[in-house]
């Protein structure tokens, strides 16, 4: 097939573990479903960091000239507590904790999910379709799982029969595990469980009298299993075989190994042909975990309020961060790591107002089109965005030889220059211009909210020759104050 604006792109495949050229079931179209977040708490940062990556791979797909159709989930059903299939539903248990309804808590962290990743520039997906949205479909599907022989109904829940499928089909296919080594290394059931086997898991399980969130179903009053909801909104949106699903590493299994069962037990097929993970955001060398303190969430790292940080980080530094390495490898968050990006990250931008203003000339000594290239090279190697920021980098010093006259570009190699630019800082990185840190815009919102209030109690006195003062001299310096029924705001030029 042609591949799109010439460029061919590879993709890592977790599934069979290699680089595989990208060639879409449909010409011209991708599929791509992404596993969202769970609403019961703010989003981490690992997170933002995985949905990062893909909205990278959105971008440059969509770039190429694909159009593309991304979905990525809100779990807004709850999971349970561990992968066991006992214990608490997660959001059920923060609405307890709480006091409120678990829609309540479900509207509170998606509004916040979608503040956070609105503030880091993520695209919005195509469709963000809901867990609660689509109880229907996955009630058709464990219908189907059962019919096929691959489930079973004990006291109002269903569960996945792994060893009966197994028999038939390979469960750990995508995770390399076997069933054998598995067995091996579960606990044996207590007695409790209604299950025929540990590695069995949920479809469908039936509600205790006190759980809130509950549907109707053929088998009890309950609520899905938490890998059902993928295999059921993938598939109806994005068709019985699609291009790409992506999601954290740590969803690899059991998730994502669950939903290739469910799918090959309810329609005979995994609809995924390319697999993709995002790897872990570490914090200072060791893994993020609220309990143990060497933790840092969104908020914090963007106001600089916390222990960890010297300073506060503007999102487009902290994305330069994340996107200086490729997302299939382990990202260590931390300080130095952020001031060196800093620091890199206005290097970049310096460059990009330079860009506005070069001095052109009859020949170009500095060859665009091969550097162009290597932009798109890097891309194409399934989404290596250190090597194009490598390539940045090299185009920063091309840059400044142009200012400074030793390196010569014709007036059309500039704007391919400009262009190019412009597409890989902004359209595929995602990054904006703009170099003032939030603490600094946050220091003189502080101080002009202070100014505000002084010329009120001036004009309260009657001392309107101070009011005015204050009101022209900072106009002078490009604040205008506006003055209106519900009180005074400001606005810069
Ligand atoms: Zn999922």
């Amino acid at each position: 097939m042609q591949p799109y604006n010439n460029q061919q792109i590879k993709i890592y495949n977790s599934l069979t573990g290699k680089k595989e050229i990208f060639e879409p079931i449909n010409n011209g179209y991708v599929g791509m479903y992404v596993c969202g977040p769970t609403v019961y708490s703010n989003v981490h940062l690992g997170n933002v960091r995985t949905f990062m990556s893909f909205d990278m791979v959105f971008r440059y797909l969509k770039h190429l000239g694909y159009k593309v159709r991304y979905v990525r989930n809100i779990t807004d059903a709850g999971h349970l507590e561990n992968d066991a299939d006992v214990g608490e539903d997660k959001i059920t248990k923060k609405a307890r904790l709480e006091e409120i309804e678990p829609m309540e808590i479900v509207q509170r962290y998606t509004v916040d999910f979608h503040n956070v990743v609105a503030t880091f520039n993520l695209l919005p997906p195509s469709i963000e379709p809901t867990a609660t949205g689509h109880i229907i479909e996955q009630i058709e599907l464990i219908s189907s799982i059962i019919d096929n022989g691959f489930a079973y109904e004990v006291n109002g829940s269903v569960y996945f029969d792994v060893h009966k499928y197994n028999e038939t089909n390979d469960y750990g296919i995508l995770s390399k595990r076997k069933l054998e080594d598995l067995i091996h290394n579960t606990r044996a059931l207590d007695g409790q469980s209604d299950k025929k086997n540990p590695q069995d898991f949920a479809l469908w399980k039936k509600a205790e009298p006190t759980h809130i969130m509950r549907w109707p179903s053929p088998w009890s009053d309950g609520f899905p299993g938490w890998h059902l909801e993928c295999t059921a909104m993938s598939t109806k949106y994005l068709g019985e075989q699609f291009d790409i699903h992506g999601g954290g590493m740590d969803l690899k299994f059991p998730h994502h190994e669950c939903e290739i069962a469910q799918n090959k037990a309810a329609k005979g097929q995994d609809p995924v042909k390319y697999w993709m993970h995002a790897n872990m955001l570490e914090l200072n060398g060791s893994r993020m975990s609220k309990s143990s303190g060497n933790y840092i969430n969104p908020a914090e790292l963007l106001s600089g309020k916390n222990d960890i940080m010297s300073k506060a980080y503007s999102p487009s530094v902290i994305r330069f961060f994340m996107m200086q390495a490729a997302y299939r490898s382990v990202l260590d968050l931390t300080d130095t790591g952020l001031l060196a990006s800093e620091k890199g990250f206005n290097r970049l931008m310096n460059a990009v107002d330079d860009l506005q203003n070069l001095k052109t000339s009859n020949t170009s000594s500095f060859d665009v089109k091969e550097w162009k290239q290597a932009c798109y090279n890097a891309m194409n190697d399934d989404f290596n965005t250190p090597i194009l920021i490598a390539n940045l980098f090299e185009a920063v010093t091309q840059i400044n030889a142009i200012k400074e006259g030793s390196v010569t570009i014709t007036k059309e190699d500039l704007d391919t220059f400009k262009t190019a630019i412009h597409v890989f800082v902004f359209e595929l990185l995602g990054l904006k211009n703009v170099q003032e840190s939030e603490e600094g815009t946050n220091k003189l919102s502080g101080a002009v909210e202070l100014l505000i209030k002084l010329r009120q109690e001036a004009r309260a006195n009657k001392d309107f020759a101070l009011s005015d003062k204050i009101r022209d001299e900072l106009a002078e310096v490009g604040i205008t104050l506006n003055d209106s029924r519900e009180g005074t705001t400001f606005s810069t030029n």
